[in-house]
C-alpha cells in the first residue's frame, strides 16, 4: 500500500508539473524565446556594424584631405560666404561625388592612412554663428553631406551664435557635429600656457559633457598657436587641431596644426575646384 501510494503521489506529482509547463507557462516560454531570438539578431547586426565601420577603407600611403574652412554662412566680410553660393559648393561636392567626413571619420583616416573613396573632404565652419543653423543646416540636410562646427562653448549664450539646445538639435540630425574652438575665442599666443590649457580643458569638458561625447579636435582660434598651444592642445586631450594655415591636410602633417582650405565669398566655383586638389 505504501509503495503504491507513493508511487501515485509521485505519478500525480509529474502530472501537474507537466499540466503546468503546458498550460500557463507554454505560451510565456514562447513569447520570451522569440524575444530573445530578436534580440539576439538585433545584437549580431549591431556587432557586425559598430565592430567595423572602416571594413571596405582602403589603405594609402598618405591620406590627402582637403578641410574647408568657413565661418559665417551670410554676406557682408571677407569671412561671410553666402548662402546661395555656399548650396552651390555644396552641390558642386554633392555632384562630383566628394564624400563628407564627420570628425570621426576625419581622424580615423588621418590616423590610420585609410579612406573610404579616392575623393573625400571634411567640411567645417568656425566660431558656431547662428546662421549655420538657419543657412548652412538644412542645405546640408537636403544634400545628405556632413559638417563639422567649431564651437565657442563660451559663447552659447550670446546672441548670434549657437546655444546648447541649437547643438543639441544638429547633432542629432547627424549632418553636423561639434569640436571645440576654445571657451573664449581669444589669441592663444598671448595667453600663457596654464590660460591656453585652460581655455582647451574647459571647453573639451562642455562640450563632452553636454554633447555625450569624446571632443578630439580643437581648432585654434584666429588659426594661431605657437608651441605652448600644441603642448596643451596635448595635454587637454585632442588627438588633432586646425590651424588657418592654408593648403590641404595629409596624415604626414602635424596632428597638431592641419592645414585648411579657406573658402570666401564671390569665390567661383573653378577656384572652389581649386581647393580641393
Ligand atoms: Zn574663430
Amino acid at each position: 500500500m505504501r509503495i503504491r501510494g507513493f508511487k501515485h503521489l509521485v505519478g500525480f506529482s509529474l502530472l501537474t508539473l507537466l499540466l503546468v509547463l503546458l498550460s500557463g507557462c507554454s505560451s510565456h516560454t514562447t513569447a520570451q524565446k522569440t524575444a530573445r531570438s530578436s534580440q539576439s539578431v538585433k545584437k549580431v547586426s549591431q556587432v557586425t556594424t559598430k565592430s567595423d565601420p572602416y571594413a571596405h577603407w582602403q589603405s594609402v600611403k598618405t591620406v590627402k584631405l582637403p578641410i574647408l574652412m568657413y565661418h559665417s554662412i551670410s554676406s557682408g566680410n571677407a569671412l561671410k560666404v553666402p548662402a546661395t553660393e555656399f548650396k552651390a559648393e555644396m552641390t558642386y561636392l554633392k555632384q562630383h561625388h566628394y564624400r563628407t567626413l564627420t570628425t570621426t571619420e576625419a581622424v580615423y583616416a588621418l590616423s590610420h592612412h585609410r579612406i573610404p573613396q579616392s575623393k573625400i573632404v571634411w567640411i567645417t565652419l568656425d566660431d558656431s554663428y547662428t546662421d549655420n543653423k538657419t543657412a548652412a543646416w538644412p542645405i546640408l540636410k537636403a544634400n545628405h553631406q556632413h559638417a563639422t562646427i567649431n564651437f565657442i562653448t563660451g559663447f552659447a549664450t550670446h546672441a548670434n551664435h549657437l546655444t546648447l539646445a541649437d547643438a543639441k538639435q544638429m547633432q542629432a540630425s547627424q549632418a553636423i557635429d561639434f569640436q571645440s574652438h576654445t571657451v573664449r575665442h581669444l589669441d592663444l599666443n598671448s595667453l600663457t600656457y596654464q590660460q591656453q590649457l585652460t581655455e582647451m580643458t574647459a571647453s573639451k569638458r562642455w562640450l563632452d559633457q553636454k554633447l555625450h561625447q569624446k571632443t578630439t579636435v580643437i581648432c585654434y582660434p584666429a588659426g594661431r598657436a605657437n608651441q605652448a598651444t600644441v603642448r596643451a592642445a596635448k595635454k587637454a586631450g585632442y588627438r588633432y587641431a586646425l590651424s588657418t594655415a592654408p593648403g590641404i591636410a595629409t596624415s604626414k602633417q602635424d596632428h597638431y596644426n592641419l592645414t585648411r582650405q579657406r573658402v570666401t565669398p564671390g569665390m567661383s566655383l573653378t577656384t572652389f575646384a581649386t581647393l580641393l586638389n
